[in-house]
């Protein structure tokens, strides 16, 4: 049988609102379809007009590149204004943070995240059931990937 994750119990996590991870830093918020899909419909535009207005596409190696939100010149994302103006349509990277699998592989990763965010560690303790359904999802709506522009 497979070890347990350390998350076995369960993590403790509930977002402060301090924006660290929607501005001030370099970052990127990759996109899967749906999310596009979602964003689109909620800004009443067209796929392709919300992709050239509000996306850009990032190198992510072996001649491929994903797609992300863009960033304003002071690294805010783009529909950062006194708060995420997109909130009920968010993309599911940030629905689904800080339960990705980058963070939680293991403990000594969600000790480091927790050092940049004051959400993680604290709050009420969400369940391995909806820590591994957030990663779940994650897998099922890859982000958007294409071969890399000559
Ligand atoms: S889409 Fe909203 S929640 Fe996600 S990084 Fe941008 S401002 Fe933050």
């Amino acid at each position: 049988m497979a070890d347990k994750p350390f998350y076995s119990q369960g993590l403790p996590f509930s977002c402060q609102r301090c924006s660290s991870c929607c501005r001030h830093d370099p970052g990127f918020v990759f996109l899967s379809e749906k999310d596009v899909n979602k964003l689109a419909r909620a800004l009443k535009m067209r796929y392709i007009s919300f992709v050239e207005t509000f996306c850009r596409w990032i190198p992510a190696g072996g001649g491929t590149e994903q797609l992300s939100l863009k960033e304003l010149s002071n690294f805010d994302c783009v529909f950062w204004k006194e708060g995420c103006t997109v909130y009920e349509s968010r993309p599911l990277q940030c629905r689904t943070f800080p339960f990705w699998h980058s963070i939680v592989a293991s403990r000594d990763y969600w000790d480091i995240y927790k050092q940049d965010c004051p959400g993680i560690g604290r709050g009420p303790v969400r369940s391995m059931a909806e820590i591994d359904s957030c990663l779940a999802q994650r897998v099922l709506e890859p982000v958007i990937t294409r071969k890399q522009k000559e």
